[in-house]
């Protein structure tokens, strides 16, 4: 089966019902932070670990900075090191394993696939497998491919990740 919207023109008034504005990470992370005070966050602060202190806790950072938080929110991703102070639970490997590449300056990198892409994205499913292509707003691409895997299969596959060929 074959879809495409490549013929459609976008909608323009983001009020519409239908309309669906896309923004990359990068720009949007810019814009958030932009919007927050100069000394809102503390860059450079690699989080090594917190503790119970009074009411609130006491963290600790790898530049032998402190702070202490009423509330602290773990934002430093899917490898958390605030997990083990919430939970017991380990992490589990899903099945799914993603492998993401990008293209940069894919105009003149890979000219075929940024036609293709025409500033948007190409999905292809088969057989539980995914292949995406992802048009990003600097002119690079992003590919993913999708597959179910074992556990530890990047290292097990024999591929070598370090060849871009
Ligand atoms: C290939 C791929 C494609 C995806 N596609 C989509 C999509 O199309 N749509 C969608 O909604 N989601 C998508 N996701 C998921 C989405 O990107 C994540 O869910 C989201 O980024 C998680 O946000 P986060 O803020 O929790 O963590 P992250 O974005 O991982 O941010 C964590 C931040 O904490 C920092 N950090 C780490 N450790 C420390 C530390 N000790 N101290 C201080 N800082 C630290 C890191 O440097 C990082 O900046 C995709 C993910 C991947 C991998």
């Amino acid at each position: 089966m074959h879809y495409t919207e490549q013929n459609q023109t976008p909608l323009q008034d983001l009020d519409k019902t239908h309309a669906r504005p896309e923004i990359d990470r990068g720009p949007l992370r810019d814009l958030l932070i932009a919007s927050l005070y100069d000394t809102t966050i503390v860059w450079n602060s690699n989080f090594l670990e917190l503790h119970k202190e009074g009411k609130g806790w006491n963290l600790i950072f790898e530049n032998e900075t402190t702070a202490y938080a009423d509330i602290v929110i773990a934002a430093d991703g899917a490898n958390t090191k605030v997990r083990k102070y919430i939970t017991n639970t380990s992490r589990i490997y899903s099945g799914v394993t993603i492998i993401e590449g990008n293209i940069y300056n894919a105009v003149s990198n890979a000219p075929n696939l940024w036609k293709l892409t025409n500033g948007g994205k190409v999905f292809a499913h088969w057989n539980g497998k995914t292949i995406v292509l992802s048009a990003k707003g600097e002119g690079s691409l992003s590919f993913y491919t999708i597959t179910r895997e074992p556990d530890l299969w990047v290292k097990s596959s024999g591929i070598d990740f370090t060849d871009k060929a």
